[in-house]
């Protein structure tokens, strides 16, 4: 029997960060301010104060919208004709699954630790369906807080 190394899955895992905070592997927000090109920002553009919870969700579950359209795993016509960084939103995009699924370690934002978009990256990653499914229900909480 041939021994394995033990293999370190925290390394693996994924959480979410505010960048003014705390060191971050991957910059998560929109692009500007000189921390990253906002490939996995959210650019969702439903207008409102981005300090108000109601917002925050709207944004969020408009996001889990968009996420889920371009890796393929619910079909949306929602973000149709919208384009991120110049690029239409497609369907199970590869190049975005790709990137999406070797996203790994401290994912920054600037409003974590409120309610950020990057909980879908992190859900992802840690979790899978079931893990964007819990988010949902979390977000289904809070909405009956506020
Ligand atoms: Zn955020």
């Amino acid at each position: 029997m041939i021994a394995m190394p033990a293999i370190d899955m925290a390394k693996f895992r994924a959480r979410a960060v505010n960048v003014h905070i705390h060191a971050y592997d991957v910059y998560c927000g929109r692009a500007g301010n000189g921390y990253g090109d906002g490939y996995f920002g959210n650019y969702s553009a439903i207008p409102g104060d981005a300090g108000d919870i109601r917002v925050r969700i709207a944004r969020v579950k408009d996001f889990l919208v968009c996420f889920r359209h371009r890796m393929g795993l619910i079909h949306s016509e929602r973000w149709k004709g919208v384009k991120i960084l110049g690029q239409p939103i497609e369907f199970g995009e590869i190049e975005y699954r790709r990137r999406v699924n070797t996203l790994h370690g401290a994912l920054g934002c600037h409003c974590v630790p409120a309610l950020c978009h990057v909980e879908v990256y992190v859900a992802w990653i840690n979790d899978g369906p079931a893990g964007l499914a819990r988010l949902e229900a979390r977000i289904a909480r809070l909405e009956v807080q506020v």
